[in-house]
């Protein structure tokens, strides 16, 4: 018999810092440099220390779309997966599929490094100014597509840091 499976149960809302969470990986909405800015960026390195700037270094950058993982050093979660949302730019470059993408390749370099327990913030809607509602549809139908096709995933955590965040993605997954 096949399992039924629903991938509603392997995604969870959440309020907060993303730095603090004991998962296999967090999601880094980084820059093209990788050499660390402000919001999450800036928070990330901040907890991880020196090392993690210094591995970014070696990089040398990442394009808008794509992603890249790193060791997590001083945080609790196993790697970083650093990826660069696009900037918001009235919505005619390309900015659904860039962010989509931004999804989709950090999911699938989560699957290839063996990750179970990954965790987003809202890319692209700090600093980069993109709509928050359409910003969090792309999020959660990219999370979606990959769930139903993937079972090596166990939980996708959305990491708001602020109410209306929250409320947004959760009324999207339907979780009050
Ligand atoms: P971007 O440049 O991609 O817009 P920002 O870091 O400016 O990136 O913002 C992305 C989202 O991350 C915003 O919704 C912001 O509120 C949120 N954010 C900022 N700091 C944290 C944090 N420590 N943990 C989780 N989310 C955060």
């Amino acid at each position: 018999m096949i399992e039924e499976d629903n991938w509603r149960e392997r995604v969870r809302v959440t309020r907060g810092d993303i730095t603090g969470l004991r998962v296999d990986a967090i999601v880094n909405a980084a820059n093209e440099t990788l050499l660390g800015g402000g919001g999450v960026d800036g928070a990330i390195h901040r907890s991880a220390g020196p090392g993690l700037l210094e591995e970014c270094r070696r990089l040398h950058g990442c394009a808008t779309g794509k992603a890249v993982i790193t060791s997590a050093y001083r945080l609790p979660a196993h790697f970083i997966i650093h990826t660069v949302g696009p900037v918001w730019r009235g919505g005619s470059r390309d900015e659904d599929a860039l962010l989509a993408s931004c999804y989709h390749n950090t999911l699938e370099l989560a699957k290839i490094h063996g990750v179970r327990t990954l965790a987003f913030p809202a890319i692209s809607t700090g600093a980069y100014g993109f709509p928050r509602r359409r910003a969090a549809g792309i999020a959660v139908r990219a999370v979606q597509e990959f769930l139903e096709k993937d079972k090596t995933l166990e939980e996708v955590i959305f990491v708001c840091h602020d109410d209306e965040n929250c409320a947004i993605y959760r009324e999207l997954l339907g979780t009050w």
